[in-house]
């Protein structure tokens, strides 16, 4: 039986993490490339939290995909649970922030969207959420003003500015909260900026969010 690290570190602590909400789209830019537009409300999936690896660790392509894709995201961990947060609220619910990347099998999802099934697969499998140590909320001032990037082998592929993003993080709080309610170490990864591109075995993936940290996997 293979053992998972579901935890996520924070200071000197080990936070279990529960859920893993996704949103998509909630860059422009990155919509766009997508070949979409930005949502009217933020939209989310779910990842099992099963899929984390740390720094250091490896993303396992899955056996029926041949075209995996990098997204860095801002990863925000809650502190104190609850449902229909109100915006002014939500912000007493975090704990603090992360770099996580949101691996995806892209070829599955393209298939999964054009036959209209679920993400599960492109998105759940198993070392498709890479996570850095976790910065307690005190530590950023702003979570909507810093820099976020990725490197695949030393050269960049995304860098942009977490002000692009479409909604504040009270905003996603409060909207995904009130849908289904949030509960201490789940994570809501806040959606990528513009720039994914494939990864195949033997890359390595650095990424970063300024003022929180950085993470570096290698891929298998
Ligand atoms: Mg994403």
């Amino acid at each position: 039986m293979e053992m998972f690290l579901t935890f996520v570190k924070l200071g000197g602590k080990k936070v279990e993490v529960g859920k893993i909400v996704c949103l998509l789209r909630s860059y422009r830019a990155h919509a766009e490339e997508m070949g979409s537009s930005a949502p009217e409300k933020p939209e989310f999936f779910l990842k099992p939290r099963t899929a984390i690896i740390h720094d250091g660790g490896e993303v396992v392509i899955p056996r029926d995909s041949s075209d995996v894709h990098h997204e860095v995201e801002l990863a925000v961990i809650i502190g104190k649970g609850g449902a229909r947060i109100p915006v002014e609220k939500a912000m007493d619910h975090v704990q603090g922030y992360a770099v996580m990347l949101d691996m995806t099998a892209r070829d599955l999802q393209a298939r999964a969207k054009k036959a209209g099934k679920p993400w599960a697969a492109a998105k759940g499998f198993d070392t498709s959420a890479p996570i850095s140590d976790a910065v307690p909320v005190s530590q950023v001032t702003d979570p909507r003003n810093l820099e976020i990037w990725l490197k695949v082998n030393g050269r960049d592929r995304q860098r942009s500015n977490t002000s692009m993003m479409i909604y504040s993080v009270a905003e996603i709080i409060s909207h995904v909260s009130g849908i289904m309610s949030l509960e201490p170490g789940d994570i809501i990864a806040t959606g990528t900026p513009e720039g994914i591109s494939q990864v195949v075995s033997g890359d390595t993936i650095e990424a970063g969010i300024g003022g929180i940290g950085t993470i570096r996997v290698r891929v298998r």
